[in-house]
């Protein structure tokens, strides 16, 4: 199945795949992570075009690596920034190996090809043509690849934060998050990631008596907990649309070319066009438009014959912007009723950047030279990235990794799935389109 590298003859695009198979190959799967290995040949890179980068571990092996592109100083800095570590692969599975770097069917493939070392590997291209091209630029910029994002972002890019920020702080951030290509109605659609909904996982404990398991209750910790589940389950957060939704769906209605009428949000527009979009971005465009709390665990009793007294279940929360977690947790309360303890496990901030942003404005007529007749959006993100660690400096953080897919291209299968695999041809057509956004966006 492997085949020899077809990339159009372009040295650029060869030198990007080298070094994007090159990084597939080093397995920095998380836990443990081991991004140093990834950290080291990143900078190893950079040294080669003259620039300076600093390689730093916040534990043993859990490396980061951080270069900058010297800007007049005039405006403040632009970082660019990526998890250099990947999730868990299950090779037996897969096609080819998950840390092979194979190139086949015009893709190369390998766990992290998507989430997110292609992108990582894009910004670093960048980072080069900029110096090789000797651009001025009014702004620094910053590359960052940083570890531990699928498990938080604390040991990487919340180390640097916490740690080392006067090498990451700047105004705006930009990574993962958006940038691919989604078809609506046949029309080509970019998303540019502009905000996040906060994350609250907390441990909900029910309490009963204990006794024999002979000898039947009504009200036991277990049965608390399931009917815990089942109030969870059934919970209908309210509908809200926040600014970013909102301009969203505005561009979801013109690809659809839906009258007029239908283009102002409220939960009875919502409704009809949720009827008839795909089931997939339906249900997404649900989880942007509601809080939501969903049991992931079940942990009681360690004996069949006794009941125990008491009972947990785990729950990831998440809830929109313009709110707060203490909020977030007083609406679950009152859908639980009484009887019950909560203790948050894991909390981060929503994100939400105002419309109209100049990054974002960028990427937009950039994007109409790159894909003309597309359509540009502002998205929320229902998951949380390593932007909750970079928003703590006052940076604004997007979403933007461009990426050409075909119609068709099963990529949401793909990322933390089996035979992640990236086209070539639309990961080279993301790194001009990088490069135009970050040397306009810095002129
Ligand atoms: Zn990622």
């Amino acid at each position: 199945m492997t085949e020899t590298i077809q990339t159009g003859g372009s040295t650029q695009t060869d030198e990007a795949v080298r070094y994007l198979r090159d990084v597939l190959r080093i397995d920095t799967t998380n836990p443990p992570g081991n991004e140093t290995e990834a950290a080291q040949y990143l900078a190893e890179v950079l040294r080669r075009d003259g620039y300076d980068p600093i390689v730093r571990e916040s534990a043993p092996g859990r490396g980061n690596v951080v270069a900058r592109y010297p800007g007049t100083g005039a405006l403040p800095p632009l970082l660019l920034y990526g998890h250099m570590d990947v999730v868990m692969a299950e090779p037996q599975r897969w096609t080819l190996a998950p840390f092979s770097g194979e190139v086949a069917d015009g893709c190369i493939w390998g766990r992290g090809a998507l989430d997110m070392k292609s992108l990582v590997v894009q910004e670093l291209m960048v980072m080069l043509m900029l110096r090789r091209r000797g651009v001025r630029l009014r702004r620094d910029v910053i590359f960052a690849a940083t570890a531990d994002e699928e498990v938080g972002g604390r040991a990487g890019m919340g180390f640097l934060v916490d740690h080392h920020r006067s090498l990451v702080q700047a105004e705006y951030g930009l990574s993962e998050g958006g940038g691919t290509t989604m078809y609506v109605a046949g029309k080509a659609l970019y998303d540019v990631r502009t905000a996040e909904k906060g994350t609250c996982r907390f441990r909900l404990r029910a309490l009963g008596r204990p006794g024999h398991g002979s000898v039947p209750r009504a009200d036991t910790a277990v049965t608390k907990a399931a009917e815990a589940v089942l109030a969870l389950q059934r919970a209908r957060f309210p509908f809200r649309a926040t600014p970013t939704v909102d301009a969203f769906f505005k561009e979801l209605c013109r690809a659809l070319s839906l009258p007029p009428d239908m283009h102002a949000l409220d939960e009875h527009n919502f409704d009809r066009v949720m009827q008839i979009l795909p089931a997939d971005l339906a249900h997404y465009l649900h989880a942007i438009t509601h809080d939501t709390v969903v049991p992931t665990g079940l942990r009681a009793g360690r004996k069949i014959n006794v009941i125990p007294g008491e009972a947990d279940v785990f729950v990831d929360g998440r809830y929109l912007p313009g709110q707060t977690a203490g909020e977030f947790l007083g609406e679950v309360r009152g859908i639980l009723g009484p009887g019950y303890e909560i203790e948050s496990t894991d909390m981060s901030e929503p994100l939400e950047d105002p419309p109209g942003d100049p990054l974002f404005q960028t990427i937009r007529s950039v994007m109409h030279r790159y894909a003309p007749g597309s359509i540009v959006a502002p998205i929320m993100l229902a998951g949380a990235t390593d932007a909750k660690h970079v928003a703590r400096m006052g940076t604004r953080c997007l979403g933007f990794g461009p990426l050409r897919v075909a119609e068709g291209f099963p990529l949401e299968h793909l990322i933390h799935g089996h035979d992640e695999r990236i086209p070539i041809e639309g990961f080279a057509w993301g790194i001009d389109v990088l490069h135009d956004i970050v040397s306009e966006f810095c002129a």
